[in-house]
């Protein structure tokens, strides 16, 4: 059911086992999985907006200021309403890779407190919940038609095809508003932004919720879940740590630390053989995306971080000359060759120095509004052109083509980049309080009753697009809030 506080007014308070504090992707997933798990649990998801796109003002709510090397949005990269960022999605699907799981030092990547196996039941969850029929990523499941047009790269050490899987893309606020307006056990509480928060030493006990409309009700819950997406998250745990709540989590280092998105970059172009295909296109088992990423060997053996690369065919300039390619003297394969950029998508280190804080400004609700330093570390550069090197080398080596690098300038580089709308690593999960903010169950270090789901959690990226492991992990911590009782 749903009750719109702007259409107050309601009693004033209410009491819940559990309370989700945001309706995207990952609040729904938790909120439905949980009910339909633990149907006598009392469940309450209060979202800041409506079932429509907020307006200019209540958008305003999401304003900051953005100071870090590189330019970013607040406000554009996330959306205000029932349903979250998902009315924006593009749909881009992938699990992360096993070795995107692992600490590699040398790399200057973390590693998660669980492995990929113990995802995988949830993975498989995440794609019905976003109507993916396929999980198999290997394109070798692909027709003849399509297989012949990807780059043979059976038994080479430094480089593979993988895929990606693309939802519809399912909008969360349209798939799922009737399940919740039917649910017995769910109270969905529309324009109740988080405000205020009542904690003692280990457990969040009130959370205020309300909105512009001046409206505004205490909720009592055993359990709450943060799932405002992974830049209101951290900003909602910083005022819990403002407000003098000393529970290990929230007085982390690490917390609103390490903010990552994935940023695309163009390293160079190819002139490879004809008709490639590395961009979306149709399979018999629905759209999908080849892509070229490095070996788990490779990745290891080199330091580098992880990257997956797409080939936009583009006019030719700086070509080679006409019927080059047919020098089987020269090493050459023979036949056409077109001209492509490459695009690739790089696995952000873990930067302490990109981080969010709360400012001094604050928003219409007198909440205190945040600063970005979004800060791409250089070498994320280096590993993307050293990738890209290799990748020329081994497309020489087998006779397909030639590759130009274009030169780095880290500086122009990082001061044009562009992210993703990815907003990953400000309340990481850690085995132990000293490396995070949440525990392998996403309850936050110190607390009783807190716990995080989204993006924020990640303690490392992979390239992978990050919803499709944001539901997983709401599947999985839904399982977990079942499987511990009521409180
Ligand atoms: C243009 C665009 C394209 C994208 N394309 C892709 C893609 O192809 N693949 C992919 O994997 N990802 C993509 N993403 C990212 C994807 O949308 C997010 O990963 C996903 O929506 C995150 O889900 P979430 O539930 O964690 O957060 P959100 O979807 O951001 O939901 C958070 C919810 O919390 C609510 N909220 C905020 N503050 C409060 C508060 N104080 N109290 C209560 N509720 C609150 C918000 O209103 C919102 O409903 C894209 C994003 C954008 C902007």
């Amino acid at each position: 059911m749903f009750t719109n506080l702007a259409d107050g007014p309601h009693s004033a308070n209410r009491q819940c086992d559990l309370l989700i504090l945001g309706a995207g992707p990952a609040g729904i997933t938790v909120a439905l999985e949980t009910a339909a798990k633990a149907p006598d649990l009392n469940i309450i998801v209060a979202e800041a907006g409506g079932l429509e796109p907020s307006s200019a003002a209540e958008l305003d709510l999401y304003a900051g200021d953005s100071e870090g090397s590189s330019p970013y949005s607040l406000s554009t990269t996330r959306l205000r309403y029932f349903g979250g960022t998902s009315g924006h999605w593009g749909g881009w699907c992938r699990p992360l890779d096993a070795i995107d799981f692992i600490a590699r030092q040398q790399a200057g990547l973390a590693g998660w407190p669980i492995n990929k196996p113990e995802l995988m039941s949830h993975y498989r969850a995440a794609h019905q919940w976003l109507d993916i029929p396929d999980d198999n990523y290997d394109p070798k499941r692909l027709e003849p038609g399509l297989q012949e047009k990807l780059i043979d790269f059976s038994g080479n050490e430094w480089f593979q095809n993988r895929l990606f899987h693309f939802s519809p893309p399912t909008r969360f606020g349209t798939k799922y508003r009737s399940a919740i307006e039917q649910s017995d056990s769910i109270e969905c509480l529309l324009n109740a932004a988080a405000v205020s928060y009542e904690h003692t030493d280990t457990r969040l006990n009130k959370v205020t919720v309300g909105g512009l409309h001046g409206q505004q009700i205490t909720i009592q819950a055993n359990r709450v879940v943060i799932a405002m997406g992974g830049m209101e998250s951290a900003r909602h745990l910083l005022l819990m740590q403002q407000q003098g709540w000393q529970a290990a989590g929230l007085n982390s280092p690490k917390l609103a630390r390490g903010f990552a998105d994935h940023f695309g970059l163009r390293p160079g172009i190819l002139q490879l053989q004809a008709d490639r295909i590395y961009q979306r296109t149709e399979s018999s088992t629905g759209p999908v995306m080849p892509i070229i990423t490095p070996t788990p060997e490779a990745l290891t053996s080199e330091a580098w971080q992880n990257a997956c690369m797409m080939l936009q065919i583009t006019p030719a300039a700086n070509r080679l000359p006409p019927g080059y390619t047919n020098h089987q003297a020269l090493g050459f394969l023979g036949g056409d060759t077109w001209s492509y950029t490459v695009q690739m998508v790089l696995q952000p280190r873990s930067n302490e120095n990109s981080r969010l804080e709360l400012s001094t400004q604050t928003d219409a609700l007198g909440l205190p509004r945040i600063k970005l330093f979004w800060e791409i570390d250089p070498r994320d550069y280096q590993s993307a052109q050293s990738i890209f090197t290799r990748f020329t080398h081994e497309i020489g080596r087998l006779g397909l083509g030639r590759g130009q690098l274009k030169p780095l300038d880290t500086k122009l580089r990082r001061r044009s980049a562009s992210g993703t709308a990815h907003h990953m690593g400000t309340a990481r999960m850690a085995e132990h309080a000293a490396d995070g903010v949440v525990d392998r169950n996403l309850k936050v270090f110190g607390t009783d009753n807190l716990y995080v789901a989204g993006s924020a959690v990640f303690p490392s990226f992979g390239y992978s697009n990050p919803t499709m492991t944001i539901v997983a992990l709401a599947h999985r911590l839904a399982a977990h809030l079942t499987a511990t009782g009521t409180h």
